[in-house]
């Protein structure tokens, strides 16, 4: 049998190394915190729980709906918003243009009307012009870009895009423009999340019995004596290695690596989320699960409600909003970490969610990797860093050991393929 070494307890990580136990490998998970669930772990502050970012569940695959429908849930309706300049609008605001004033609803639809056709090899900014058309685009998922992706449209292209953004028919542009009793059109219909425990109460089924090393930071890697190395000193052999480390700092722990794989690994980069958590002593905070915004002076480009997704995550009487603020090598904070918990303040009170007097706490911490970065001619500068580690025996998972904009269940999947890496062994 073979012993199967998994790098990083998030959900990548527990499934390959779930996969890997159930077809009777000897495997042992080793992750660099102090407990796993990665991203899709969760904080408490003064009795309130926050994970870490908006998360919800949703699959569209029957082998993670499995493990979903393992923990007690709700089913919430994907019904978000968008705030901009002092106005609410429906999500996404390219079929619901109902809130703007007349004369901006004509410019928009007009423009929807000119859009530009779209060009092969198109960048994401030229991709939404064509469409949205000039205004849409430049006003809303421009601006948002900026925000949430740190660069202007043009630096991207369109590799993650998918289904992740509607495009909806003039038909649907006007209607929306109209009236607000527009129909769905969020990519997803169904939101799931545990009633208890937060979001990381939907891993729990993954990771029972597993050989799980926590404090277990992974330095350095001999693919030649099949040997990994840890921070504390100590060491694992291993007959298959999967990692779920970021892409550029597996590299890093190889030795040997050609120059122009160490540049292509160097080049690739993610954004950084600084999220402001808010305790409120008030029942309510708004209506919105989650919602966008899109003014330049607002630093959160989205924020969610952690009490709305389930009243298990807060005190009784209470409620509580997450604010994300994305940053990165391109695009550092604006403003200092210590000064964000006020402006956040300020923002509460601006869009009229709550008062200053409401505020329990804030707090305030980062994530290195929040979303890797598509800018252009990334995909094969990613593929050759890739391919050396496929080429070292080593299998890479989930969203930043495979550098890719990976939800959860793709994540799950991401590491069952430890199964076709052992087949092949
Ligand atoms: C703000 C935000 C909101 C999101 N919302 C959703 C959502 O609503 N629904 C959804 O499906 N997806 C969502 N996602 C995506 C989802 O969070 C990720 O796809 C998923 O959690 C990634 O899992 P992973 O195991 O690949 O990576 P991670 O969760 O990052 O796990 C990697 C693990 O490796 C460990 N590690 C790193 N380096 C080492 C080392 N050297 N040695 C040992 N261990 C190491 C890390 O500590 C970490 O625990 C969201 C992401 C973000 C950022």
């Amino acid at each position: 049998m073979a012993r199967v070494t998994v790098l990083g307890a998030g959900i990548a990580g527990l499934s390959a190394a779930r996969h890997a136990a159930d077809a009777g490998y000897e495997t042992a998970l080793f992750e660099k915190r102090i407990r796993s669930g990665g991203l899709l772990d969760h904080f408490t502050v003064k009795g309130f729980r926050f994970d870490t970012g908006v998360h919800f569940g949703f699959s569209k695959n029957d082998a993670y709906q499995k493990v979903i429908d393992q923990t007690e849930r709700y089913t919430h309706r994907p019904e978000a918003y968008n705030y901009e300049g002092g106005r609410w609008i429906k999500h996404p605001v390219q079929n619901n243009l109902y809130p703007l004033p007349v004369k901006e609803k004509v410019e928009a639809i007009k423009s929807f009307l000119e859009r530009p056709p779209l060009q092969e090899g198109a960048d994401y900014r030229q991709w939404l012009q064509g469409q949205f058309g000039r205004v849409i685009a430049e006003r809303f998922p421009g601006r948002y870009t900026r925000k949430y992706w740190t660069v202007a449209p043009e630096m991207l292209s369109t590799d993650w895009v998918g289904n992740r953004l509607y495009r909806p028919s003039l038909e649907e542009v006007l209607f929306g423009a109209m009236t607000d009793e527009t129909p769905q059109t969020y990519y997803l219909r169904e939101l799931y999340y545990p009633k208890r425990g937060g979001f990381r109460a939907f891993l729990e089924p993954l990771e029972q019995n597993l050989d799980l090393r926590v404090g277990k930071e992974a330095v350095r890697i001999d693919s030649g004596r099949k040997t990994v190395y840890f921070r504390d000193g100590s060491c694992e052999h291993y007959e298959l290695l999967v990692s779920s480390v970021p892409l550029p700092e597996l590299i890093n722990m190889l030795e040997g690596v050609p120059a122009a794989v160490k540049e292509a690994a160097e080049s690739l980069w993610a954004t950084e989320m600084t999220i402001v958590s808010v305790g409120l002593k008030r029942e309510d905070a708004g209506p919105h699960l989650w919602f966008y915004i899109y003014d330049e002076d607002i630093l959160p480009a989205r924020v969610h409600a952690p009490y709305l997704k389930s009243p298990d995550n807060v005190p009784d009487g209470c409620s509580s909003l997450q604010f994300e603020v994305y940053s990165s090598r391109r695009k550092p904070l604006a403003i200092e970490k210590e000064k964000l918990c006020g402006h956040v303040a300020g923002v509460l009170e601006k869009m009229g969610l709550a008062s200053r007097k409401d505020i329990l706490f804030t707090d305030c911490r980062s994530v290195d990797y929040a979303n890797v970065v598509f800018d252009r001619g990334m995909v094969a500068r990613r593929d050759l860093a890739l391919e050396h580690v496929r080429e070292r025996g080593i299998l890479p998972v989930g969203r930043f050991g495979e550098w890719d904009y990976l939800w959860t269940d793709q994540c799950y999947l991401s590491g069952a393929r430890v199964l076709d890496a052992l087949a092949v062994l």
